[in-house]
């Protein structure tokens, strides 16, 4: 019997052609082994023509202004719209509590503090009411309005950016839309990233496409775009020498990993397209299993369902649970990330239920990566100082979801495998 190759969450897939390849080549042929040049500036071309288009392949009229730069990854972009916002020592940020860390970690590298907003329940994003509250309470106990703020399109679900907007706009904030995880997800036709006045791409290996690592910020016109572009390339001035009157970034994007986004550019509606044929396999699985729910899209809201996620009602259980937590995790859930510090305790105060982790588990030994939700930032140690504004939402959607793997390096026998594993481990 021939072994059953491990299943992972989410890999980097280069398209059938090997069109990333000949853009490379083509970079080294010509000298362009730097951090700008023909694939940097076709991608980011690239790019701005998938996000200014709808679903007809119409220009949405009042996006063509959106100019795209191309970044060395999604947190650089994050880092850049705040300060294109004017987000200093001292500001407060509004940002989605339920995300990875780098939505949140850039506002700390400003010496600003981040003001975390909990999620509503049904597309697991910022909650647009509890968002107006906390800009409303900050307002009244700080005398400032917050700088900015950060929806997350978290696991590659639309948010309710109507909603959003049309506070941010009363209130005369700006947003910055972390649609990170959500590119090529949409909100009435319209893609994420270009509601707001900026938008977050990432393109790192594990996202929607790649260029091994890297992202791009959406800016809302060309003096915008002029100005994170300079902020992106250490913030020079025109003379003939090196002359500096503000601090910038090495943060550009470099022309062989341009090259290779180039590339994916030509695949990226096939992956949308094989994620979300995923997400229609786990749902119909899972409709007719007691217990277990699939987070699925709300009407006008279309996933790009990067990531597949499921939750486990508490009282399923799940064999093995018992020993759950017995042995500490060794090295990092998704490993890829490198250094990790070790484990101190066997349990932390806010962590998935022995049910959730018995299924990460016993998955595992069958060769499937699953993992935990994000664990919401306001439940994060480093941020026990910032404010939150919590309805109980991500913490109890943290404790009984689980992540499973998606996209096209994933096929239609991994995905019955996944479910018949699911279902078996359930007692
Ligand atoms: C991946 C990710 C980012 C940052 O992207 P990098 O390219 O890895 O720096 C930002 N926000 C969210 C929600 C992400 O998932």
């Amino acid at each position: 019997m021939t072994e059953r190759k491990r299943i992972y969450l989410c890999l980097a897939h280069m398209s059938e052609n090997g069109m990333e390849q000949k853009y490379i080549k083509e970079a080294f042929d010509t000298n362009w082994v730097v951090p700008l040049g023909p694939n940097v500036n076709g991608f980011e071309e690239d790019l701005r023509q998938f996000v200014i288009h709808n679903e007809q392949c119409e220009i949405i009229p009042e996006l063509e202004q959106k100019e795209v730069v191309a970044l060395s990854s999604g947190t650089a972009a994050v880092h850049l719209a705040l300060i294109a916002c004017g987000v200093g020592p001292g500001d407060e940020v509004i940002v989605q509590s339920f995300t990875f860390c780098a939505s949140s970690h850039p506002i700390t590298y400003l010496g600003a503090m981040p003001v975390f907003v909990d999620s509503e329940k049904d597309s697991w994003n910022m909650d647009p009411e509890l968002m107006e509250l906390a800009i409303k309470d900050r307002i009244e106990k700080t005398g400032k309005k917050p700088k900015a703020i950060v929806p997350v399109a978290l696991y590659g679900m639309p948010y309710y950016i109507d909603r959003i907007m049309e506070i941010a706009n009363r209130y005369d904030i700006p947003v910055i839309e972390d649609a990170a995880e959500g590119f090529g997800s949409r909100f009435n036709g319209q893609v994420l990233g270009t509601f707001g006045d900026y938008g977050v791409l990432s393109f790192n290996g594990n996202k929607m496409i790649t260029t091994s690592g890297g992202g791009a910020l959406i800016c809302p016109d060309k003096d915008s775009w002029q100005k994170v572009m300079w902020l992106a390339t250490q913030a020079r001035e025109a003379y003939p020498y090196y002359q500096h009157e503000a601090i910038g970034y090495n943060y550009r994007m470099s022309n062989i990993c341009a090259g290779i986004g180039r590339g994916q550019m030509t695949v990226v509606n096939d992956h949308i397209a094989r994620h979300r044929e995923i997400a229609k396999m786990y749902k119909e699985a899972f409709a007719s299993v007691d217990g277990i729910a699939f987070h699925d899209e709300l009407p006008g809201m279309e996933s790009n369902f990067w990531l597949n996620t499921i939750t486990l009602d508490e009282h399923l259980h799940v064999k093995g649970e018992e020993n759950a937590y017995a042995q500490a995790v060794k090295g990092a859930v998704g490993g890829a990330a490198g250094v990790v510090h070790a484990g101190g305790t066997l349990h932390t105060d806010c962590e998935p239920n022995r049910n959730v982790e018995a299924m990460r588990v016993g998955l595992d030994k069958l060769g499937i990566e699953a993992r935990p939700l994000w664990k919401p930032m306001h439940k994060q140690p480093v941020y026990k100082n910032a404010p939150a504004y919590v309805n109980g939402v991500s913490e109890s959607l943290f404790k009984v979801g689980l992540c499973l793997p998606s996209g096209p390096c994933v096929t239609d026998e991994d995905v019955n495998f996944i479910i018949d594993s699911v279902k078996g481990m359930i007692d």
